[in-house]
């Protein structure tokens, strides 16, 4: 399985697109991996999650290659998972040879947003709603949605994603995974974890998580055995409000063994 990290920061991007904040001006900058894109994943070049504003801008970086995807798993609705506008751009008029209609998945808001959208567009989208803990077969792999502790108002999900005999856990947007989420995970075996770490420093869990969660969670999967000595476990979806470039997450992050995500990453497990 191979994943590709399209973009890593959280709404706002990394820097804040109007922002003036010291940290944003030195990752400025700084250029490079301080530089970071609104978050999305390519796995194996067919399967998409989330469609944020800055999908155009991974197309120009990484080229037309990275748009050959059929099946579009989403998230929640928050504007920098879900960027709809855009995805209209894949039909005639906007497009030419954009190949087979494109399957999107998600939960309720999902679908219903998709289907008033698209609703003279019928052949070009397939609209898949899906259930919590249900197991889908999309292009080859198991996909399971958990719930994510995120956008109470809709039911947010974290996904659990297999593909010969290897498991990768996409987890976010999610504060502290809920109690069920947690007992799920607890009897499966992970060997990539891709974790919601918005908050930085900052002493909360809850809506998204943290430094200190992502350790905690780090430690518990050791132990029951979810994470195995060869797992990679990946922090990502950064936002300016933490104060921390990239070399601060590494130095923060990485003698406890967990990865610092940055744009154009990708883990091969
Ligand atoms: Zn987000
Ligand atoms: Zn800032
Ligand atoms: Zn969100």
């Amino acid at each position: 399985m191979e994943i590709q990290l399209l973009g890593t920061s959280a709404a706002e991007g990394f820097p804040g697109i109007f922002c003036n904040c010291d940290t944003c001006q030195d990752a400025r900058k700084l250029g490079g991996k301080d530089i970071r894109t609104r978050t999305s994943a390519l796995i194996d070049g067919n399967i998409k999650i989330d469609f944020p504003p800055d999908s155009f801008l991974h197309v120009l970086r990484d080229g037309k290659p990275i748009t050959n995807f059929e099946h579009l798993i989403i998230t929640h609705t928050h504007h920098d998972h879900f960027y709809l506008d855009d995805l209209r751009m894949r039909t005639p008029g906007f497009a030419t040879d954009f190949g087979n209609p494109l399957t999107i998945y998600g939960n309720q808001t999902v679908v219903n947003r998709c289907k008033e959208k698209f609703s003279s567009l019928k052949a070009y989208f397939n609209i898949v709603l899906l259930h919590a803990f249900e197991t889908y077969e999309i292009d080859g792999s198991k996909v399971t949605p958990l719930p994510a502790d995120h956008k109470p108002d809709e039911e947010s999900f974290i996904y659990f994603i297999e593909k010969d005999n290897r498991a990768c856990l996409y987890g976010h947007d999610t504060g502290m995974f809920p109690e069920e989420t947690f007992h799920w995970l607890s009897e499966q075996k992970i060997d990539v974890a891709i974790l919601d770490c918005t908050n930085g420093l900052i002493d909360e869990k809850a809506n998204h998580m943290n430094i200190a969660a992502i350790k905690e969670i780090n430690s518990l999967f050791m132990e029951k055995g979810v994470f195995h000595k060869d797992s990679q476990i990946i922090a990502t979806h950064f936002s300016h409000n933490t104060g921390l470039l990239h070399k601060d997450l590494k130095a923060l992050l990485e003698p406890n063994g967990i990865g610092v995500a940055y744009d154009g990453m990708v883990l091969t497990v």
